[in-house]
C-alpha cells in the first residue's frame, strides 16, 4: 500500500516511487535521470521489463531495492502533473473499495498512456510590461512578435509563435529574458461564455442563493430536492455559472450520459459553449483531447458518467450529481464503486461543495440530511403553471385486460379509455414497462419446459423484431427451436408475459391510426437516435410511446400528458434491500414525464397489489411517510444506511472449487460485536456467463470498518487462481 504524499521536488539521482496503472500491489522505485527534475504527481514513462509504461510519481522511493538495480525514469510525459487532491482521492478509493491503487489510477490515467506526441503544457503570453516600459528597443521583429501575441491566441511553442509572427525563435527568447513575454502554464480557455439565465422563481432564487453561498467555503453537501419539473437544473446552472466565473471547473455527473441530448442543448443555450463530455462512448483522439482539456483547466464544465470523477481536474470547484438516487451510478465491475458516494469523498478531499439533485433522493441521502451531515434545499412545486400529475391506481384483479383479435392483452379498460381520450385530444401518451423484448419467458405448452440460457440462471427473452431468443445477462442468443428438446412436441412454444414489443403490438392493434413508437436501450443504438427520437416527440410525429426506463429520466415533453405503467409490481418481487425504494423512485420518475407544461398530466399504475406501500405513496404523494416507513424497517434490521453491508461474490467455472472457497471464507469469518456473516449461499444468479457463483454477505454496525476485517479475512485463506472473489462494499445489487 502506497500513500500519495504532499508535493516534493526530486533532483537527478533521487529515487522516486512511481505508481503504475496496473493491478500490482505496490509502486516501484525509479531514479530521476540526469538533467531532469521531477515533482510528485509528474506523469512519467518508465521501463518495465522489456516494455515501457506510463505512471505517476507518487512520492519518495521506498529504497527496498539495491541501488544498482533501480532503473532511471525514461522521460517525463508532456501532460500536467496529477494534482495532490487527485492522488489522495485515488488512495482513498483504493482503500475503501479494497483495490490496489494502480487499478484505481488506471481510471485516471488511461488516456495519458501511450501519449504521443508529448503535449506542451506551457504557453507563451504577454508578461505585462510593454517593450517601452521594459526598456527594450522596439525593433520590427519584436513588434511583430508582440502583435502576434496581442492577436489573442496563445502559442504553445516558440516555433509556433515564431512562425505565426514570421521571425526567428531567438527574438522570442530575448523577450522572455527581458520579462516582456512569459511562459505560462496552460489555463482556462479564453472562450467567452454567455450567461443567459432565466428569471428564477422565488423558491429557485432561494435555493440558488443557498448553494452560491457555499461556493469557495470549503466542503459541503447540499441536497437539491424538488419534484420533477420544479426547475432543479436551472438552480444548479446558477451555481455552475458562478463557479466558472470564479475561474473554477465544475463537474456535472448524470446517470446515463447517452440519453442527455436535451440537457446538452439546454446547457449550450444557457452558457454559449458546449460542456466537455466524458463517458465510455468517447474514442481515441477525442478522449485524449478531452482528458487534456480537463487536466489543463481548459475544460470549464465537464459533464460525465461515473468515471468522470477520476479525471485529473486542475482546479475543480463544484460537483453536481443529478438524479443522485440513480443506481446507474454504481459501477459493478472492475473497481466496484458508487460514483455518488465517491463524488462526496472527492468533494471532501478537494474541500469544495457538492450538490446532490433528485426528485426522489436515496434513503442514504435522506438519512444524512436528517442527521445534519448534509443540508437540504427544497423546491416544492413545478415551475410555472405546470402542476404535478394525478396518479391513479388500477387494480388488475378487478379490471382485467380484455383479449382482442391480436391475442392476449395487457392494458386494462380504464387505461385504454384514458389513452383514447388523450389521443383524441391530440395529446401524447407513454406506456411504461421496464422489460425489453416481446416476452420474458417462452415455454412448451405440452410439457412446460422453459427455455433458459445455457450459461446463466435466466430465461431467454424472445425478441420478435430480431427473431431471436436472447439472454439479457450474457448476450447469448438463439433462434426459437421448432421442437421442444424435452418432450419432442413440434411448434409447442408459447410466449408468457409481456415485454415492450408485445405491448406495442397491442397498442398498434387498439389504435391503428396512432403512430406507436417503441423505445428501449436496444432501439437507441446510435447517439443520433436519441436526438431524432426527442425531435419526433417534440414535433408530435409520435402519438404513443412504449418504452423502458430509458424514457423515464429527465426528459421534458410538453405535449405528453398520459403515462400508463403496465406492470407497477415488476420491481417489487426481487429480493433486494432497495426493491421498494427503487420501484418508488422509478415510478415517480416516469410519472414525472406527464403534464410538464400547461396541460395537466394523468398517470395510471396497473397493479395486483394496490395496498402496497409503494402504490399508496405514489397515489397519495406522501413521500415523507414512505421514506419514514422504509427508514424504520432498515433500522430495525441494521440494514444500510444504519448498518453496513459488504458482499463477497465467489465465482469460477468449477462449481466444487467455488463452493469450497465459500465454505473456507465462512469458516474463517471475522467475529465480534456488530459483525455478522451470512452465507455462503448460491447467488440468485447461481450461474452467470458460465461461471458458478456463491455469495457471502458481511453485515456490520456503522462504527465497524469492514475494510479492516476483510483484509485479514482474505489473507487467512488460499484462493485458487481459477476462482475469483469480488468484494462489493456497499452493494446495490444482490443477484
Ligand atoms: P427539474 O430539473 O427539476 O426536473 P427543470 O429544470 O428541467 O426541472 O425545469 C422544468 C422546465 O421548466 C424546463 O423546461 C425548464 O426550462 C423550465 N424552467 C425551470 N425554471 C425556469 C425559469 N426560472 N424560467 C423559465 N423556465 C424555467
Ligand atoms: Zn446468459
Amino acid at each position: 500500500m502506497t500513500t500519495a504524499a504532499a508535493t516534493h521536488t526530486f533532483a537527478p539521482g533521487d529515487i522516486v516511487s512511481v505508481l503504475l496503472p496496473l493491478p500490482v500491489e505496490a509502486a516501484y522505485d525509479y531514479r530521476v535521470p540526469d538533467h531532469e527534475t521531477l515533482v510528485t504527481g509528474d506523469v512519467v514513462e518508465v521501463p518495465l521489463g522489456r516494455r515501457f509504461e506510463v505512471g505517476v510519481v507518487w512520492g519518495p522511493g521506498k529504497g527496498d531495492v539495491a541501488a544498482h538495480k533501480i532503473k532511471p525514469v525514461a522521460q517525463k510525459v508532456g501532460v500536467p502533473p496529477l494534482p495532490e487532491v487527485s492522488r489522495k482521492f485515488i488512495d482513498w478509493v483504493a482503500a475503501y473499495t479494497l483495490q490496489v491503487p494502480g487499478t484505481v489510477l488506471r481510471m485516471t490515467l488511461n488516456p495519458a498512456r501511450r501519449w504521443q506526441p508529448p503535449v506542451p503544457v506551457t504557453v507563451i503570453a504577454a508578461a505585462g510590461p510593454s517593450l517601452e516600459t521594459a526598456g527594450v528597443k522596439p525593433t520590427p521583429s519584436r513588434e511583430k512578435i508582440m502583435a502576434a501575441v496581442a492577436r489573442g491566441r496563445t502559442h504553445a511553442t516558440m516555433s509556433a509563435l515564431a512562425k505565426s509572427a514570421g521571425v526567428s525563435a531567438g527574438v522570442i527568447r530575448d523577450l522572455i529574458d527581458a520579462g516582456v513575454l512569459a511562459l505560462l502554464p496552460v489555463k482556462e480557455s479564453d472562450e467567452v461564455f454567455t450567461n443567459t439565465a432565466p428569471a428564477l422563481e422565488p423558491a429557485q432564487k432561494a435555493a440558488a442563493a443557498d448553494i452560491l453561498a457555499r461556493l469557495g467555503q470549503g466542503y459541503s453537501v447540499t441536497v437539491l430536492d424538488g419534484v420533477t419539473g420544479s426547475g432543479k437544473t436551472e438552480v444548479y446552472f446558477e451555481a455552475i455559472a458562478e463557479a466558472i466565473s470564479r475561474g473554477h471547473q465544475a463537474l456535472v455527473m448524470l446517470p446515463e450520459i447517452a440519453l442527455t441530448a436535451q440537457w446538452m442543448t439546454r446547457f449550450h443555450a444557457r452558457f454559449g459553449f458546449a460542456p466537455t463530455e466524458w463517458h465510455s462512448d468517447l474514442k481515441g483522439k477525442q478522449r485524449r483531447e478531452n482528458w487534456l482539456k480537463v487536466a489543463t483547466g481548459e475544460a470549464r464544465v465537464v459533464v460525465g458518467a461515473r468515471s468522470s470523477l477520476f479525471l485529473p481536474f486542475l482546479n475543480l470547484g463544484l460537483i453536481v450529481v443529478d438524479e443522485e438516487h440513480d443506481s446507474a451510478f454504481k459501477q459493478e465491475d472492475g473497481v466496484i464503486y458508487h460514483a455518488r458516494d465517491m463524488a462526496v469523498v472527492r468533494a471532501r478531499e478537494g474541500a469544495i461543495p457538492i450538490v446532490l439533485a433528485s426528485a426522489t433522493p436515496s434513503l442514504e441521502t435522506m438519512v444524512n440530511v436528517q442527521a445534519g451531515r448534509y443540508s437540504e434545499v427544497h423546491l416544492p412545486s413545478r415551475f410555472g403553471a405546470a402542476t404535478l400529475p394525478s396518479i391513479g391506481v388500477i387494480d388488475l384483479r378487478q379490471h382485467k385486460p380484455e383479449k382482442g383479435h391480436w391475442g392476449r392483452a395487457w392494458l386494462a379498460p380504464p387505461l385504454v379509455s384514458a389513452i383514447d381520450e388523450a389521443l383524441s385530444n391530440g395529446e401524447q401518451g407513454l406506456l411504461f414497462l421496464n422489460r425489453r423484448g416481446y416476452a420474458p419467458l417462452t415455454l412448451c405448452s405440452a410439457c412446460g419446459h422453459r427455455l433458459h440460457c445455457p450459461q446463466c440462471t435466466a430465461w431467454l427473452v424472445e425478441h420478435r423484431l430480431t427473431k431471436r431468443l436472447q439472454c439479457h445477462h450474457c448476450g447469448y442468443n438463439a433462434a426459437r427451436p421448432t421442437a421442444c428438446s424435452a418432450c419432442g412436441e413440434k411448434d409447442s412454444f408459447v410466449a408468457c408475459g409481456p415485454g415492450i414489443e408485445r405491448v406495442a403490438e397491442e397498442a398498434q392493434a387498439r389504435w391503428p391510426d396512432a403512430v406507436v413508437k417503441m423505445v428501449a436501450s436496444d432501439t437507441l443504438d446510435r447517439p443520433s437516435a436519441v436526438a431524432e427520437l426527442i425531435d419526433d416527440i417534440l414535433e408530435r410525429r409520435v402519438d404513443l410511446l412504449v418504452g423502458t426506463q430509458v424514457l423515464a429520466k429527465g426528459h421534458h415533453f410538453p405535449n405528453l400528458t398520459l403515462v400508463g405503467v403496465v406492470d407497477a409490481d415488476l420491481g417489487l418481487s426481487s429480493w433486494d434491500l432497495r426493491a421498494a425504494e427503487r420501484t418508488y423512485q422509478l415510478l415517480h420518475q416516469v410519472s414525472g414525464r406527464a403534464g410538464r407544461a400547461e396541460r395537466k398530466g394523468r398517470v395510471f399504475l396497473q397493479t395486483h397489489d394496490p395496498a402496497h406501500p409503494v402504490m399508496q405513496a405514489l397515489a397519495s404523494g406522501d413521500d415523507a411517510a414512505f421514506y419514514a416507513q422504509e427508514s424504520d424497517a432498515r433500522k430495525l434490521l441494521t440494514m444500510p444506511p444504519f448498518g453496513r453491508l459488504t458482499a463477497l461474490i465467489i465465482s469460477g467455472s468449477d462449481e466444487i472449487q467455488v463452493r469450497a472457497v465459500g465454505e473456507a471464507l465462512a469458516h474463517h469469518a471475522p467475529r465480534g460485536d456488530g459483525i455478522e456473516v451470512l452465507g455462503p449461499a448460491p447467488a440468485f444468479m447461481a450461474l452467470l456467463r458460465g461461471r458458478h457463483r456463491q455469495r457471502l454477505l458481511l453485515r456490520t454496525w456503522r462504527n465497524v470498518r469492514p475494510q479492516a476485517l476483510l483484509q485479514g479475512w482474505l489473507e487467512r485463506i488460499k484462493i485458487p487462481s481459477s476462482v475469483r472473489v469480488q468484494i462489493d462494499v456497499d452493494p446495490q445489487s444482490f443477484f
